[in-house]
C-alpha cells in the first residue's frame, strides 16, 4: 500500500547470513506491527493479523489455511491470535501469498517452520520467496535486496496456476492473478458457511501503482487494468486486503454483523485502483 522503504537498523557490518534471520526496520512496522485481538470473521474465516497488515485464518476442517504471513516480526503476535481462537500454528497446512514484498511474506519462512506447511504462490511470487527479494521486474525492485529483503522460502512452496482451485478438508481455495501492484499478485477467494447462510470472501491483493523510482507502469497498464476487471468479475459479498487499511477491514470486522457484506465493496476497490493507475499514468507522460 504505501512505498516501502527500510530503515535498517545496522549495528554490525553486513553480513549476508545475518540479513535473511533479522526482522528488518522500517519506517512504517512499529504501527503496522501494533498487536490487534483476532476477530472471528464468519464460519471458518477468523483475522489473525496485526493493526496494519492482514493474514487470514480459514479452517478447512482438516487442518488451517493461511493467507500472508506479514512481518517476520509479526509471527509471534499471530501465533498468540491462533492461540485465544483455541488453534495452534502447527496445524497450518497451506499458506497462500497474496504479493512478494516483506510486509505480506516476511512471516512466511518462520510460520512454515513452526507448522511444515506448504506455501502456494504463483510462479513470480514463488521466485520471489526463493531469493529472500522482490524480483527484478518488480515495481519496488529497485530499492534493492539488502533494503527490500525477506527470510527466504527455499522449500515446501507449490506453484499455482491462474484460476486453480486449492482443496483442504471442505475448504475449496481458489487463486486469480491480479498483476500491477507486483507481477506476481495473486487475490484468494473461497466461500465460508453459517447454516445455510454462505458469503463468498475475496482476499484481493493490492491494486496501487506503488514503485521506486525511473519504474514505468505505462508497459503492464493493460494487465493491470485486466486485473480490476477481474477483480469486478468475482462473486464478492466480504472484501479483505492484504493492508486492512485499504478497505476498512477492521472497521468492518469489529462493528456490529450487518457492516461486513458490502457487495459493492469488490467494485469500489477495483474502481479507486483504476482512478490511481490512470492519475500515475498520467504523470509518467
Ligand atoms: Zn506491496
Amino acid at each position: 500500500m504505501l512505498a516501502h522503504v527500510l530503515v535498517l537498523v545496522v549495528t554490525q557490518a553486513p553480513n549476508p547470513l545475518w540479513l535473511p534471520d533479522t526482522p528488518n526496520a522500517c519506517e512504517s512496522c512499529a504501527g503496522w506491527n501494533r498487536p490487534h485481538p483476532p476477530v472471528h470473521v464468519f464460519g471458518n474465516t477468523y483475522w489473525v493479523g496485526v493493526e496494519g497488515l492482514s493474514v487470514v485464518a480459514i479452517d478447512s476442517g482438516a487442518g488451517l489455511v493461511l493467507l500472508d504471513g506479514a512481518l517476520p516480526q509479526s509471527v509471534p503476535l499471530v501465533e498468540a491470535s491462533l492461540q485465544q481462537l483455541g488453534r495452534e500454528v502447527k496445524h497450518v497446512k497451506l499458506i497462500g501469498t497474496s504479493h512478494a514484498h516483506y510486509d505480506h511474506v516476511g512471516g512466511i519462512a518462520k510460520l512454515q517452520q513452526l507448522s511444515g506447511a506448504t506455501v502456494l504462490a504463483s510462479s513470480s511470487t514463488a521466485e520471489a520467496l526463493k531469493a529472500g527479494c522482490p524480483t527484478r521486474d518488480d515495481p519496488q525492485a529497485a530499492y534493492g535486496c539488502e533494503t527490500n529483503g525477506f527470510p527466504r522460502v527455499t522449500r515446501g512452496v507449490r506453484v499455482v496456476r491462474d484460476r486453480e482451485v486449492i482443496k483442504l478438508g471442505a475448504l475449496s481455495l481458489t487463486a486469480h492473478f491480479t498483476p500491477g501492484h507486483t507481477v506476481g499478485a495473486t487475490t484468494w477467494t473461497w466461500r465460508s458457511c453459517e447454516g445455510s447462510r454462505c458469503l463468498d470472501f475475496v482476499y484481493a491483493d493490492s491494486l496501487n501503482p506503488v514503485s521506486a523510482d525511473g519504474f514505468k507502469f505505462a508497459p503492464i497498464a493493460a494487465a493491470f487494468r485486466a486485473a480490476t476487471e477481474r477483480l469486478e468479475s468475482l462473486r464478492c459479498d466480504v472484501l479483505l486486503t492484504p493492508h486492512p487499511d485499504a478497505s476498512e477491514t477492521l472497521a468492518r470486522l469489529t462493528a456490529d454483523a450487518g457492516a461486513l457484506v458490502d457487495g459493492q465493496a469488490c467494485r469500489a476497490y477495483a474502481k479507486r485502483a483504476r482512478q490511481r493507475l490512470d492519475a500515475r499514468l498520467a504523470s509518467e507522460k
